[in-house]
């Protein structure tokens, strides 16, 4: 605990520094002080709980104790999960999903654990009739899912929903390879430093895709805290391509963000091919 709050002065102290022309900055400092005596007080706030993607007491292995309301994070039906492909079930009753998308404007969050872009209007993912709407994309480097145990340098999640408690997040995993045509457009652009940013991009969301879209599936969990059991993860078989430079320059934006890969238990990995 003694940690956790250290740590939370240091973000106290470092967010001060940053929004020092902002004059909200003390009242800013005051908020995020009294957040933090509610949780000594009781655990049962996850709102401003601190949880890290790197080893220690705020660290992956501990995400389900920080709160009651991470308590999922040590359940059986976790992600992300080493996919070993000799034990994927073909399913025949799985169909190959519909992508409705379009050029959309998309907002860029650096929200100290990943890279996110909201994404605006109505960009469906359909899966048999279900329809699922697109609200953001992110990052992972390393890649959270691995694939008979090897881990590929970036992952894309794109996370759609149908209600609070019905998610489909599709996994794109990259490899190094020719350059990728959407980080050339916006990777200077990125935010390196936690904060929102106020620049809208407009982006080719297909562009985002390989062309082959054949995927493993299986139910599955947010990879992040609270780790709620209620995504239908797609991982897509093909991955796409990302040069040498590109996906250095990225991985140092993203600091590690993946979590271990958690125990399969009694879930089937299905797979699909059209
Ligand atoms: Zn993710």
């Amino acid at each position: 605990m003694k940690k956790i709050l250290l740590n939370s002065f240091l973000v106290i102290v470092f967010a001060a520094a940053m929004v020092s022309c902002n004059p909200s900055a003390q009242s800013d400092k005051t908020t995020k002080k009294e957040n933090h005596e509610q949780l000594a007080d009781g655990k049962n706030d996850c709102d401003h709980v601190h949880w890290s993607h790197h080893s220690g007491e705020e660290g992956p292995e501990h995400w389900k104790d920080l709160c009651s309301g991470f308590n999922a994070c040590g359940g059986q039906a976790q992600s992300p999960i080493d996919i070993i492909t000799t034990e994927t079930k073909a399913d025949t009753s799985l169909s190959a999903f519909e992508l409705k998308y379009s050029t959309t404007p998309v907002e860029i969050i650096n929200n100290g654990h990943t890279v996110q872009f909201n994404t605006f209007g109505n960009n469906i993912l359909m899966i048999g009739k279900k329809e699922y709407k697109l609200m953001q994309f992110h990052y992972h480097a390393l890649s959270e899912h691995t694939v008979n145990g090897n881990h590929y340098p970036l992952e894309l999640h794109l996370v759609h929903t149908y209600s609070d408690s019905d998610l489909a997040v599709l996994g794109i995993l990259f490899e190094e390879g020719e350059a990728n045509e959407l980080f050339t457009e916006y990777l200077a652009k990125l935010p390196v430093e936690k904060g929102r940013f106020e620049s809208k991009e407009m982006i080719e969301l297909r562009k985002l895709f390989p062309a082959d879209l054949d995927y493993y599936h299986y139910k599955g969990s947010l990879t992040t805290p609270p780790c709620s059991e209620v995504v239908s993860w797609y991982v897509l078989r093909s991955p796409v391509k990302a040069s040498k430079e590109q996906i250095a320059q990225f991985s140092k934006i993203l600091h590690d963000n993946y979590r271990p890969v958690m125990p399969l238990n009694d879930r089937k990995v299905l797979s699909f091919e059209d």
